[in-house]
């Protein structure tokens, strides 16, 4: 993935080779292959615009009479630059609570499911937890069915009411059973919908209010590109969540979601999804995402 772009970036830093330092016009021709790059990444106009004029303050700025290559320089700009866009340091999740209670929020066919079983199995087996998953979708049987069949995959409680009609009741419920049965993490997952509506917003939010967590996290599917970015911003208006996670990084993604999300909802992206199974999870790493991205 990213080939597209570290394609292009590449190609960029190459004419700035054989000039030896880097100077008004011949950064400029770089620049506006790094702001097309990142365009063509599905990278927000207004964000690959703003992007390249600190990297050129930062580059002219910089003394290039040093050890350093300019392409080499500007590899590095260009590396700090996108590593600050996506979050600077890893941002980690709120286990403060007794439970902990996890929202996980999300459109249908994000992965928010799948993620909760990766989550709930990533905490069981890396932070010695005791998560419980809860399924809080009352439209679909068989999303409540498929946490079910997750939770069996990583060994980890589903607690679930399959005749009750009230997302709020059942979260409550959950807490509680929680509590009496010595679960330190609780993550609900939530239902979605195919596009942000209403309704789907409204329940979500009263959950939310109920239940109070520790941390909210937005999932959203990286593949979806432009529209991830709208999403996100949608739900953080409603629900001001904590964390993004963008699952399917696996995928044929040139990955502007995680260039532009940061920016737009200023909110860290957490973790990303990499693959179905329920290992394939990982902390996201601003710098190590810079990297790919640059190749
Ligand atoms: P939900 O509707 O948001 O709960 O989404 P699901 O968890 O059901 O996921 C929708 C589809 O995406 C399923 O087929 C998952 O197996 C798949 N999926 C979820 N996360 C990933 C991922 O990180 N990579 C890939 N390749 N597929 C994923």
């Amino acid at each position: 993935m990213f080939d597209n772009l570290s394609d292009k970036l590449d190609k960029a830093f190459h004419i700035l080779k054989g000039h030896g330092k880097i100077t008004e016009v011949n950064v400029a021709d770089t620049l506006k292959e790094v702001r097309r790059a990142l365009l063509d990444a599905d990278v927000n106009f207004k964000i690959a615009k703003d992007f390249t004029t600190r990297v050129k303050e930062k580059a002219i700025g910089e003394d290039v009479l040093t050890t350093l290559q300019p392409g080499q320089l500007m590899v590095k700009i260009v590396k700090d630059e996108l590593t600050e866009l996506m979050g600077g340091d890893v941002a980690g999740v709120n286990l403060s609570g007794n439970p902990s209670v996890i929202l996980m929020s999300g459109l249908q066919g994000s992965g928010k499911t799948t993620f909760s079983g990766k989550l709930a199995n990533f905490l069981q087996t890396k932070k010695n937890k005791k998560p419980l998953l809860v399924a809080c979708d009352i439209y679909r049987p068989a999303a409540i069915n498929q946490l079910h069949v997750v939770g069996e995959q990583i060994g980890v409680e589903v607690y679930s009411e399959p005749e009750n009609k009230n997302p709020v009741e059942i979260a409550l419920n959950a807490i509680k059973h929680a509590k009496a049965n010595g679960f330190n993490v609780v993550i609900v997952d939530t239902a979605g919908r195919l596009a942000v509506d209403e309704e789907m917003m409204t329940e979500i939010a009263n959950v939310h209010k109920a239940i109070q967590p520790q941390e909210t996290l937005f999932v959203v599917d990286s593949m979806t590109g432009q529209d991830a970015v709208n999403t996100a911003k949608a739900f953080n208006d409603r629900l001001n969540f904590d964390g993004v996670i963008l699952t399917k990084l696996d995928g044929d993604t040139r990955g502007g979601a995680a260039i532009s999300i940061k920016s737009v909802v200023d909110k860290p992206i957490k973790f990303i999804g990499t693959g179905e199974k329920m290992e394939a999870i990982d902390v996201f790493y601003p710098s190590r995402m810079a990297d790919r991205i640059l190749g």
